[in-house]
């Protein structure tokens, strides 16, 4: 199935299909939420369809052997490879498992694709690994890589495959297009909390982030004004939402910083904008400056090792609020 923002990917790839130039390693760069791996997996389905999909331009038939196996999750000659965890890397054996799939004669005599989904989670000696097969592809085997950003893909590999990029729609669209899957309105706020990506921002409803991070927010603001009250109840809230509250939380630092500076417009909190004012006026900008960066360091820090005492290091940075005053 795709989706209406990759319509214009899609018909980029139909007619390099149709004309016999799809490339052997294909990357596409798209956030997380924006439906990327059923996109990657819609080009795998046309490619092994059997009934000419791919060299007509079309859409998989979903009736031949291939698009059955395909639809049931069982396809032979159809392999991803994905983080086992989020946060955690793909390691340099599932590589190596990837590169043999590579060389393997195909089950159902067509092409072998190899989905590698999180290709920017490659570590160096995985991202190696890849890097040879990729040099001296062997015949009928397409790869396809879904990366976030290219910043932590190797540029040799990046350099190695032909790009794209997944623009996401406009945050009005964004909005519409999630207010109808769910049948009621949505903030603003919680589409730019999620880039705008449309199923990202739909899921962060749908499992009740949002109303967790009003909670969160609420708090958090109530702890910025002096005399500092609630510092555990907001490290507690942090921790139990996971990491990427943090994240959150700096963008409602940044949305202060800001508010003191008098860009009140495209604020990521359009609809908390009282909070923010609330702490705009509370801390000095040099600290929400430096505490801003420590949020961005901190989230770093915690997504490449998740077995620190994440609450303990929260409680450490929220106490560099106060400790200037
Ligand atoms: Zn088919």
């Amino acid at each position: 199935m795709l989706y209406p923002w990759q319509e214009s990917v899609w018909q980029g790839w139909q007619q390099l299909l149709a004309q016999g130039r799809m490339h052997h390693a294909i990357l596409l760069v798209a956030p997380y939420g924006s439906g990327r791996e059923a996109l990657a997996r819609y080009l795998a389905k046309t490619v092994l369809c059997q009934n000419g999909a791919a060299g007509a331009g079309g859409e998989p038939c979903g009736v031949c052997h291939s698009c059955k196996l395909f639809e049931a999750g069982t396809h032979p000659d159809f392999h991803v490879v994905a983080p086992l965890q989020e946060g955690k890397q793909i390691g340099v054996d599932a590589v190596r498992q990837c590169n043999r799939w590579a060389v393997e004669t195909s089950q159902l005599g067509g092409e072998r694709i190899i989905l590698i989904d999180g290709a920017d989670t490659m570590g160096e000696a995985a991202a190696n690994a890849l890097l040879k097969t990729l040099e001296e592809p062997p015949s009928g085997c397409q790869f396809i890589l879904l990366a976030s950003s290219l910043d932590n893909l190797l540029p040799t590999i990046n350099s190695r495959c032909n790009k794209w990029r997944l623009a996401m729609p406009t945050e009005q669209d964004t909005k519409r297009w999630v207010e109808k899957q769910l049948m009621q309105t949505i903030k603003l706020e919680t589409v730019r909390l999620n880039g705008s990506a449309p199923l990202a921002t739909q899921q962060f409803i749908e499992q009740g982030q949002d109303i967790r991070y009003a909670k969160l927010l609420a708090a958090f603001a109530e702890f910025l004004r002096p005399p500092f009250i609630g510092l555990y109840d907001v490290a507690g809230l942090c921790t139990q939402e996971g990491h990427h509250s943090l994240k959150w939380l700096s963008y409602f630092l940044v949305d202060c910083l800001k508010w003191q500076q008098g860009a009140t417009a495209h604020l990521v909190h359009s609809e908390s904008l009282p909070l923010v004012e609330q702490a705009a006026n509370a801390i000095a900008p040099m600290i929400l400056l430096d505490q801003t960066r420590a949020a961005n360091s901190l989230y770093q820090k915690l997504e490449r090792h998740p077995g620190l005492n994440a609450e303990l290091l929260i409680v450490e940075w929220l106490t560099g609020f106060m400790a200037q005053h």
